[in-house]
């Protein structure tokens, strides 16, 4: 096993054992790419929504925030394209029943080919040692040649048969291409089809009309739909923003990445309404301003990446992604996008409302442009917990696992406790615990011995753990135990509130 799915392998099972994910439905199996958070897990994820929120809607003025149903009228979907347009081309092995994208199964093709010539390359770079022009070599070894060869004219092929939506064409590739199942080592496809991701329901009881209805697959048709009530109640002017934070629902067809691919899944979106001509302005404003917010979670930026797509969709003039380095690679954690007046306009013609700006200055309507920046709260919770897990080995040869979360995120911020179960210290840390929690979340321990107790908080970040001894009980102070250097300070009950306060700041 590569040592990276290693890793993910054990956060994952560290995030079960430590109270922050759980499978869902446990004790029936679980539910394929869903899960629930626990009681460590939750305080992180609502810390983190809290900090997005405000560095978007308290630290702006001119954005405010809503929070919309999550069953919203069809009409909506229609309008937003996600009816006709938002699936993903599905094939089924036969023999193992099992259900891949087509577009994957050709791309994991192309990567293979990719991967043999990278080795080739590493073969000859070791052969020629520094006299190796890598360059030169791409460009005249004949076997390299050929496989760059195969790979553009897959990816020709490919590209032109989803273009022109020739589903036939996708399968003759795979047929052609020789590739099978990695489960069942078959070649026996059905053919390729759409399978939209959005799931439905019906609403309105069975002697009503009823009406097939979808789960939102993104909070931001809510905020869309809500332009005109917001800007209305709100007083807003133009460039404002709209953010949300909210359950989404895709059913996805490859879901076997842990938080990182789910079914129900929350998104942390803004919709900044802006003058047409002035988006792509904004649009690098806030590809800095994101990129600043990922960096004040204490993650170095060597961990991120922009990723610029050359391929817009058809309503986008500039789009990227920030993409985090996962154990599994870096993938997507955020999306940017500047939208055009796309939705805004296809929501007036459906809905024959109209969702303009009157600017008072020149005395004109128009429908306004929007930036949309777009994150997976879970898929954060995921970059922030496989950062901070670390095994240690320590001087005295035992082994520690430290969540070194940021303090300002850390599900519990305070352990209170006393050296010893007896002697009066309980009762002491008691009086200590009812004083600080109203201020922080805290825990209070008393069971074991106190060394298991700080590897407890540990592994799950907390950053300070509060020690009542026998001193306490003669001179009122404690020591105040830090979570990365494990080093230890004696002060007062009264300075506890203070210093704790000024290590717990956002970065
Ligand atoms: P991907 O290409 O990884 O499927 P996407 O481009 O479809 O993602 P968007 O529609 O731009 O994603 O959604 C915005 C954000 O929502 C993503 O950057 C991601 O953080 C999060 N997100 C999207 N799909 C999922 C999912 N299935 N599970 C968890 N988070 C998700």
């Amino acid at each position: 096993m590569a040592a990276n799915e290693d890793l993910f392998k054990k956060i994952t099972s560290h995030a079960k054992e430590y109270g922050f994910v759980f499978p869902s439905s446990e004790i029936y199996d679980g539910l394929s790419a869903v899960y629930d958070y626990g009681p460590f897990g939750v305080e992180l994820k609502n810390n983190i929504r809290e900090y997005w929120w405000k560095s978007m809607v308290q630290y702006h003025e001119n954005i405010v925030g809503i929070d919309a149903a999550i069953f919203m009228h069809p009409t909506v979907w229609k309008a937003s394209g996600h009816v006709d347009a938002f699936s993903d081309p599905m094939i089924d092995n036969k023999d193992s029943k099992k259900r891949y994208r087509a577009d994957v199964l050709i791309e994991d093709h192309i990567q293979k080919i990719e991967d043999k010539i990278q080795k080739e390359v590493d073969k000859a770079k070791q052969r020629f040692g520094e006299a190796f022009d890598e360059k030169m070599y791409r460009e005249t070894n004949p076997r390299l040649l050929e496989n760059q060869s195969r790979i553009d004219t897959i990816k020709k092929r490919f590209y032109g048969s989803f273009t022109d939506n020739n589903l036939a064409d996708v399968k003759l590739l795979i047929d052609e291409l020789g590739i099978v199942c990695p489960v069942s080592g078959t070649k026996n496809w059905t053919e390729v089809r759409y399978f939209n991701l959005m799931f439905s329901t019906q609403m309105g009881s069975v002697n009503e009309d009823t009406n097939m209805i979808y789960l939102r697959p993104e909070t931001a048709q809510g905020i869309f739909v809500n332009f005109l009530n917001v800007m209305k109640s709100a007083r807003m002017k133009i460039p404002f923003g709209i953010a949300q934070t909210g359950k989404a629902f895709r059913n996805e067809i490859v879901a076997r990445q842990f938080l990182f691919r789910m079914r129900e899944f929350e998104q942390m979106e803004m919709q900044y309404f802006v003058q047409p001509g002035t988006e792509l302005k904004e649009f690098e404003y806030w590809k800095t301003e994101r990129m600043k917010w990922h960096t004040s979670l204490g993650i170095p930026a060597t961990k991120y990446r922009f990723h610029d797509h050359d391929k817009l969709a058809h309503y986008a003039n500039a789009a990227t992604d920030i993409e985090f380095e996962f154990p599994i690679g870096f993938k997507e954690l955020e999306g940017i996008h500047s939208r055009t007046n796309f939705d805004l306009s296809a929501h007036q013609t459906y809905s024959g409302k109209k969702l303009q700006y009157f600017d008072q200055e020149s005395g004109e309507s128009f429908v306004p442009y929007v930036i949309e920046t777009s994150i997976g709260l879970d898929r954060t919770f995921l970059a922030v917990l496989s950062h901070g897990y670390r095994e240690e080995k320590l001087e005295d040869g035992s082994e520690r696992v430290v969540l070194g979360l940021p303090s300002f995120l850390a599900p519990v911020k305070l352990a209170i406790l006393p050296l010893i179960k007896k002697d009066g210290l309980p009762e002491k840390a008691r009086v200590i615990m009812d004083i600080l929690k109203y201020r922080y979340r805290c825990f209070y321990e008393e069971k074991d011995t106190i060394g298991r107790r700080y590897r407890r908080m540990d592994a799950i970040g907390t950053p300070y753990c509060i020690t009542i001894d026998h001193q306490t009980l003669q001179d009122n102070t404690v020591t105040i135990r830090d979570r990365d250097t494990m080093l230890q300070d004696r002060i007062t009950v009264d300075g506890i509130s203070d210093i704790v306060r000024e290590k717990i700041k956002a970065v």
